[in-house]
């Protein structure tokens, strides 16, 4: 398929390249880089043998975006695009509200006038909220969101229901990731977060690598085995291979589909600092802190719907999401900028 990857120079954008082009799709990716470098694209092609097609355009630049659609037929785009520091969420609410919603509906209105109606898009377990129960499903209920970032997610979810019933013609797959860490195993590509890390995984990398001192364990009083909090971490090459997956569900039609993208597996925070400490050698110094707010106890998904009708299920586990996080960062102590 020929496949437009909005925010395809990220994280998770860049490994979900790498798995499309394995998998002999045509991708072009457009991306603004306000996170993310050029470089790893260029890594992208080192990996696979084929270049990307890359535009440095901005989803709210519907003239730009006109340009890409008009150059290529696109049979689906998968979504990347978007800001995702939850903490920053909350002092620039505007600036989310416009980038996530105001990016997306440009995007899906100029899809529409291309007849492009096929989309994937990176949801997250963030709008299940604190859920009534675990494992979560699909037919979880979704909950209240704590912070602007995650109420992006959850408005254009709502958005692309809403827009799947009025024009049925529509195929919209709704990816709900959980938690992405590790990296490509060639360590040529991998997460690189500008300034402090907010997440767990590159915070503990950046200790090992002796650019902090030692990890801030949010809370050590959760009502859980060893009081620290439970999620579900995934391989970023497990959830790369989702998206390949899902295309199968746009394929076949399917209007609109949800699934979580999880290992069905909770790690408290303690059991990842041990985890990271066997499977590297590097101890990680740390100490227990007060509670970070809007921090949910435990959660961790029931992966069984992707697995039962796209045939996905996730490979990698803790040990070597620990390994591939760590090779990356080893390897590009300072990200992509050496
Ligand atoms: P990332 O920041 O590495 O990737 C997002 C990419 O989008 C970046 O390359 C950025 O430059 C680009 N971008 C942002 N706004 C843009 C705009 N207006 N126009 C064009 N490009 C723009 O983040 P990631 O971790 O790869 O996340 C990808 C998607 O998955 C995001 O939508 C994120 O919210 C979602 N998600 C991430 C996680 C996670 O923990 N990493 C969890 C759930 C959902
Ligand atoms: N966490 C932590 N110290 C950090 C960063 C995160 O203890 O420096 C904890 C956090 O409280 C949560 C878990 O690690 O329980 C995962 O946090 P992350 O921000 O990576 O993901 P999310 O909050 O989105 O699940």
């Amino acid at each position: 398929m020929n496949i437009l990857v909005t925010g395809g120079a990220g994280f998770i954008g860049s490994h979900t390249v790498v798995e499309l082009q394995n998998a002999g799709h045509e991708v072009v990716v457009v991306d603004n880089l306000c996170n993310a470098s050029e470089k790893s694209l260029q890594r992208v092609a080192q990996i696979t043998g084929k270049q990307v097609p890359f535009y440095p355009v901005d989803i709210r630049d519907r003239a730009g975006l006109e340009q890409v659609m008009e150059q290529y037929r696109f049979d689906c785009c998968i979504h990347f695009a978007g800001l995702k520091a939850v903490g920053e969420s909350v002092g620039m609410p505007l600036e989310y509200y416009d980038n996530n919603i105001g990016g997306t509906l440009t995007l899906l209105d100029v899809m529409r006038q291309h007849g492009c109606k096929n989309i994937i898009f990176s949801s997250s377990a963030t709008v299940y909220g604190d859920p009534a129960e675990i494992p979560i499903t699909e037919a979880c209920p979704k909950g209240q969101c704590t912070n602007p970032y995650g109420q992006t997610k959850t408005m254009i979810e709502q958005i692309m229901m809403d827009l799947q019933k009025a024009d049925p013609a529509w195929n919209i797959v709704l990816l709900r990731y959980f938690n992405p860490i590790g990296a490509h195993q060639s360590g040529l590509i991998g997460e690189n977060p500008r300034g402090i890390p907010n997440n767990l995984m590159p915070y503990i990398t950046q200790v090992a690598v002796g650019k902090r001192p030692q990890l801030g364990v949010f809370g050590g009083d959760y009502d859980t085995p060893d009081g620290t909090c439970i999620r579900d971490y995934i391989h970023v090459v497990d959830l790369a291979v989702g998206h390949v997956k899902a295309l199968q569900a746009i394929e076949r039609g399917c209007g609109l589909a949800i699934y979580n993208l999880g290992t069905g597996k909770g790690c408290s925070v303690l059991e990842v600092i041990h985890a990271f400490e066997t499977a590297t050698g590097v101890k990680i110094p740390y100490v227990v802190q007060g509670r970070r707010a809007g921090d949910i106890p435990a959660m961790y998904s029931d992966p069984g719907k992707a697995e039962r009708e796209l045939g996905w299920k996730a490979q990698y586990g803790m040990e070597e999401m620990c390994r591939d996080s760590w090779n990356w960062q080893r390897k590009n102590p300072n990200g992509f900028e050496d």
